[in-house]
């Protein structure tokens, strides 16, 4: 495969980085293929980017809800034309199987389709005034120039949701993509490009977080920071971010999720559940399950059906036919995989699968491992129980009944997917009513996003600014707007002017 030699994308010019340096992006299932190399940008970069964006602001708001639609629809066309030579990337990039890296290029059209049909919807409301000769108005303006930060694990639909709600309510964007897979943001600007977007709407700076991502996380003329990523980056980022008052920062973070097994739980439906929450994308989802809580009652059975098909999965590089999940990103994700193994041990882990990495010819230049699959009966403060692996690293924990599993459920400081399986309604309720989560599912994993639905957590997951659906309140402000259309001025509560 031929490695792409990306640029910035700045004021509608393709740009080298002002260090004149580059990265490379390689394929975590091949290190020997370089996917391709980037710009190595820095604060020089990320300042003309903001620059453009700013010039362009006013324009782009006066173009209108509709017509900034209509290029954002243009844009979800181009992607439906070139959705296969996407997905490709998708996998080359970051590894994961080619069904999946088709449904990440699939969710980010939807988004694209979402944000485009936003430009017809209402973009406001009408609230009656206290004096009846008053309109009164609630209507979104955007905030100006939009920051966005994104993660690897989803290189094309985490990127078009921060953005193009942004893009279609009147913002202009800079976009600092993953320094892992920035071949799939450079992919997405050539898109945004072709589909008409008039120079400085949008503008991609490539580099490492440290240096781009910081750089833009601390510009004084970025109005909105949109960061999705790890907890230890987003604390990070809200710091940089706080040293101007206007600046919005809406920050998506990382899970301890679980699936939660009661006692009257159909096998059928949570054996698949959990198998799929722990392990799709090797564990690698914001959402993906570390932790199965299983009732007492049901442990034994539903472990041994659960080993069983964990035994079945098929690791190996996401372009072959039947892998159910493919490499680790990089080597710090085996770090820490391995990490939390480790943990685990020393914390008393029963281990009943030992994980480790794969050996052999086809696994001999990527990054891959096996599951780890642990029992341990849950003690408060557990290391392993409570920090967010990130990889194919899952425990069974029994538990006795529904609120001691809601009590494990929460001993985190993370609150993003909760998953539970149960046929009882009353159980089902409790569940939902104190579970500490954002998105929960019931009989079903604990993954999966819908992007007219909000996409978000609580505690540490989340500063309660969803992705997707929930963005618009994050990019615009809700203005009041009165007007007058009586012949003299009346105040509230019938007191005229002069008293
Ligand atoms: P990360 O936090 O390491 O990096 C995310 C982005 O932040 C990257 O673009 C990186 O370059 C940038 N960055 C790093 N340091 C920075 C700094 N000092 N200043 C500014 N930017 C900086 O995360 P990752 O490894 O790419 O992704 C995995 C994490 O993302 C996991 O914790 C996962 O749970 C989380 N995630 C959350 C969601 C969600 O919607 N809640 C979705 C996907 C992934």
């Amino acid at each position: 495969m031929q490695s792409i030699e990306a640029k910035n994308f700045i004021n509608g010019e393709w740009r080298e980085a002002a260090s004149g340096e580059r990265l490379s992006s390689l394929n975590p299932a091949d290190t020997t293929e370089i996917v391709g190399t980037v710009p190595d940008s820095d604060e020089r970069d990320v300042d003309e980017a903001v620059k453009a964006a700013r010039s362009a602001f006013r324009g782009w708001y006066e173009l209108g809800w509709v017509r900034r639609a209509e290029v954002l629809d243009k844009f979800a066309q181009l992607m439906k034309r070139d959705l296969e030579e996407m997905a490709r990337l998708v996998t080359r990039e970051c590894g994961k199987p080619l069904n999946e890296g088709r449904a990440d290029v699939v969710e980010a059209l939807h988004m694209a389709q979402y944000a485009a049909s936003l430009g017809r919807m209402p973009v406001g409301e009408v609230i009656a005034s206290e004096i009846p000769e008053k309109d009164a108005y609630i209507r979104r303006k955007p905030k100006g120039v939009v920051g966005c930060i994104t993660p690897w694990n989803f290189p094309v639909a985490i990127p078009l949701w921060e953005m193009t709600p942004s893009l279609v309510s009147g913002n202009t964007v800079v976009f600092k993509p993953s320094e892992e897979t920035p071949i799939c943001g450079d992919f997405i600007f050539r898109l945004l490009e072709e589909a008409g977007m008039p120079r400085g709407v949008v503008n991609i700076v490539h580099g490492i977080g440290e240096k781009a991502g910081a750089a833009l996380s601390e510009h004084p003329d970025v109005d909105v920071i949109l960061f999705t990523g790890s907890y230890e980056v987003g604390k990070l980022i809200q710091r940089q971010a706080a040293t101007e008052v206007h600046k919005f920062v809406a920050t998506e973070m990382g899970g301890k999720n679980a699936v939660i097994v009661l006692d009257d739980a159909d096998m059928g439906i949570a054996v698949p559940s959990c198998v799929i929450s722990a392990f799709k994308t090797a564990g690698q989802r914001c959402v993906s399950s570390n932790r199965l809580i299983v009732d007492r009652k049901v442990v034994d059975e539903f472990q041994e059906r659960f080993l069983r098909a964990t035994d079945r999965i098929n690791v190996g590089n996401g372009l072959t036919d039947d892998v159910f999940y493919g490499p680790m990103i990089n080597k710090a994700g085996v770090e820490k995989y391995h990490l939390h193994n480790r943990k685990a041990k020393e914390e008393g882990a029963d281990v009943l699968r030992e994980g480790g990495e794969l050996e052999g010819l086809e696994y001999a230049h990527g990054y891959f491992v096996k599951p780890f699959v642990y029992r341990m009966e849950y003690r408060p403060g557990t290391f392993c129980l409570r920090e967010e692996a990130f990889s194919p690293h899952v425990a069974i924990i029994p538990v006795d009944g529904v609120e001691e599993a809601v009590a494990v459920h929460n001993d985190t400081d993370l609150g993003l997917a909760m998953a539970v399986c149960t046929e009882d309604f009353r159980k089902m309720r409790y569940v939902r009513d104190h579970a500490d989560y954002g998105i929960g599912y019931v009989n079903l994993p604990s993954i999966g996003a819908e992007v007219h639905l909000p996409f978000g957590g609580v505690k540490g997951s989340g500063n309660g600014h969803p992705s997707a659906e929930g963005l618009l309140d994050a990019v615009t402000h809700r203005t009041a707007f009165t007007v007058n259309h009586g012949k003299e001025i009346v105040m509230a509560q019938g007191m005229s002017a002069e008293v």
